[in-house]
């Protein structure tokens, strides 16, 4: 005689409860073959279902050894587990236990899926079965569409799918009318036709009398195992024995397994539209706001860096006054000064600069400006080129001519549209040729107009309007930023010496102030998206409260797919699967919306910048919220005990 299929020795569970817990089964032995049909009969509380759960490998034994095709149950893992289940068992349930949001096609493939059966191969094995079973026109009716006994009729198709040697129906005919549970009763005897192994537990004594033999159980042991006089004992087909995989063998690709628990959360992602939407509208927010504020924060620091770009970046700015002071009038500066300067090694451009508020008439208009004495340098230190006519030379300085280069906003002013070159404009009563228009240069960053300004050379500014031969600052171009430091100090050394060693002027760096409102930009920015992700962060929380809800509602669910076969990490999939899908929904409808509140920001004319990057940064964010959100709930589904899942249906 071959080895027994299924093969308990003295198994023992106890479930905690009261002082010593209660003894569901007490040291049951028994041994089915392959190709048996038995039926398991006793009262209700017997503990009938606790013993079809442990052969089915949904729970372990307390104690006992229980094998499986000469193989020890006990020292396999969760996984392998869940694989020999699948491969071995069709269970079929009182209750039915299918998936109320799926159609009765894709209950019953959900075993197959779990085997790792392409798609296409699936759809056709369930359509088969179905078909066989008088299906065939229910396959897309959901369970509530169906009657009693098609839902058992669907619930047996899903048990065959896998093709599986045994089948464990737990009371299949208990919730059927007379009628159907007799057609189940005929299905039994076919499957068992075929070769299959098949336990039924049952209390009614018609089911049993189509078994082959009885065990009776009571208060948990066995109490009579007899054999039912009548057709042989094993089927006259040779019995199907159960495939066995090496423990922890592959199988169903991980890509598989990722596109199809996609698809079920897409499905129960539908199954609860509010839900999702309130779900989705948390990560929304959150990756909205991350979006608009980056592009508005970069918009910002863009403006301002054009602004002070403006000035140029390689000056050194001397001012009077000693640092820290803010008094323009002081006379601490003068040409000398100046002079001294156009000496130091790395300083191209030297332009000192008075300047003085005055009226610049042509014909009968008047217009007052910034006039600014200065020297041949200036325009290339500025980096500001002309529009029309010329700059001044030094030529012109070392003459004291009296020649004027307008800014755009005077040239306007004075002339309209013509440019005014070649005409005379008179300041303070002396005639001034007008030589040259400068380019627009815009406001600065503290709002003045840069271009409302008439240049003129200092000597002849000194001499005939200003009067005086202090300077109001000295502006000096640096060859090589690299080293505007060292350069930097080489002039402090320089005017320190000038000046007796009273440090009564300031010198500034533009690159310096550039660098520094860089930083404050940046930091603004970075202070606007942390803002933003918290609000993420708030709505990855949202995301992980509702799928620990929807854990604790669907537990049933997971039940069942532990039943059906599916692995901890089938679960732990599915559940983060759907965090995931709802994030990355989420991140980028939150994309699309928070690109739009930035359109409208710029459209109110704030400084926007679109660029990709807050949005790639945004979506990986909500991406990565549903992944770390969503595993907490997916381990607690995963971590389900598939017992107390199914029977909490
Ligand atoms: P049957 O299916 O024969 O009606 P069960 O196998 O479901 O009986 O239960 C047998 C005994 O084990 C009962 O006394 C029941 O209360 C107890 N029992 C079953 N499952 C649990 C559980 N998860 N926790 C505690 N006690 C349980
Ligand atoms: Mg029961």
């Amino acid at each position: 005689m071959s080895a027994p299929l299924i093969e308990l020795d003295g198994v023992s569970r106890v479930f905690p409860g009261g002082d010593a817990g209660v003894c569901a089964l007490d040291a049951v032995s028994l041994s089915i073959m392959a190709g048996e049909y038995v039926a398991i009969m006793g009262p209700s509380g017997s503990g009938k279902s606790t013993l079809m759960n442990l052969i089915g490998c949904l729970d372990r034994p307390s104690a006992g050894a229980y094998r499986i095709a000469g193989r020890e149950v006990s020292a396999l893992s969760a996984d392998a587990l869940a694989a020999l289940r699948r491969d071995t068992f069709g269970f079929v349930f009182q209750r039915y236990h299918l998936l109320a949001d799926a159609t009765a096609l894709e209950n019953v493939v959900i075993p197959a899926v779990y085997a790792g059966l392409p798609a296409d191969q699936r759809a056709e094995r369930g359509e088969t079965l179905l078909g066989d079973l008088g299906l065939g026109d229910r396959t897309a009716h959901r369970p509530g569409q169906l009657s009693g006994g098609q839902q058992q009729r669907v619930s047996i198709a899903r048990a065959l799918v896998n093709d599986p040697p045994v089948i464990l129906a737990d009371e299949p005919t208990g919730a059927l009318d007379s009628q159907s549970g007799a057609d189940l009763l005929d299905l039994l005897d076919s499957l068992h036709a075929e070769g299959r192994t098949i336990l039924v537990v049952t209390h009614d004594a018609s089911v049993a009398a189509r078994a082959r033999r009885v065990i009776r159980i009571r208060d948990g042991h066995v109490v009579a195992d007899e054999r039912n006089p009548g057709p042989e004992a094993v089927a006259a087909a040779a019995p199907v024995q159960p495939v066995m995989r090496p423990d922890g063998a592959a199988d169903g690709g991980i890509s598989g397994d990722v596109s199809e628990a996609a698809r079920m959360a897409m499905r129960s992602l539908k199954a609860n539209p509010f839900r999702t939407a309130l779900t989705l509208l948390g990560v929304i927010i959150g990756v909205a706001s991350v979006v608009a504020m980056l592009a508005i924060g970069e918009g910002g620091k863009r403006q301002v860096m054009a602004r002070i770009q403006a000035m140029g970046t390689n000056l050194l700015l001397i001012r009077p006054g000693a640092p820290g002071t803010h008094r323009a009038d002081v006379i601490t500066l003068r040409n000398g000064d100046a002079e001294a300067l156009t000496d130091v090694a790395n300083v191209d451009i030297v332009a000192p600069e008075r300047s003085n508020t005055l009226t610049l008439r042509f014909g009968n208009v008047d217009h007052k400006a910034e006039i600014k004495g200065t020297w041949a340098g200036f325009a290339r230190a500025r980096d500001w080129n002309l529009e029309d006519g010329i700059f001044f030379t030094d030529e012109d300085v070392r003459t004291y001519a009296a020649v004027v280069v307008l800014g755009r906003t005077v040239a306007a002013h004075l002339f309209g549209g013509d440019s005014g070159v070649g005409r005379y404009v008179m300041i303070r009563n002396v005639p001034f040729l007008v030589i040259g228009v400068l380019e627009t240069k815009g406001a600065t960053t503290y709002g003045t107009d840069m271009d409302d300004v008439a240049l003129i050379p200092l000597t002849t500014g000194q001499s005939r309007l200003f009067g005086r031969e202090h300077l109001s600052s000295v502006m000096l171009h640096v060859a090589d930023t690299a080293v505007a430091g060292e350069t930097q100090r080489e002039v402090r050394a320089l005017l320190l010496e000038r000046h007796n060693g009273v440090e009564d002027f300031q010198i500034r760096n533009t690159a310096a102030i550039l660098k520094a409102a860089e930083n404050t930009q940046n930091s603004l920015t970075v202070l606007l998206g942390a803002v933003a992700l918290i609000s993420l962060l708030v709505g990855g929380i949202g995301v992980m409260n509702i799928m620990l809800v929807g854990v604790t509602e669907r537990t049933g669910e997971i039940g069942i797919r532990m039943a059906t076969g599916a692995r901890m990490r089938d679960i732990l999939l599915q559940f983060n699967t759907e965090a995931v899908v709802v994030c990355g929904l989420g991140g980028l409808l939150g994309v699309g919306i928070g690109l739009l509140a930035a359109i409208v920001c710029r459209l109110l004319g704030m400084p926007v910048v679109f660029s990709p990057w807050p949005s790639v940064l945004a979506f990986a964010c909500a991406f990565l919220t549903g992944l770390v959100f969503g595993f907490l709930p997916a381990r607690k589904a995963a971590r389900l005990d598939p017992v107390a899942a199914l029977s909490s249906e």
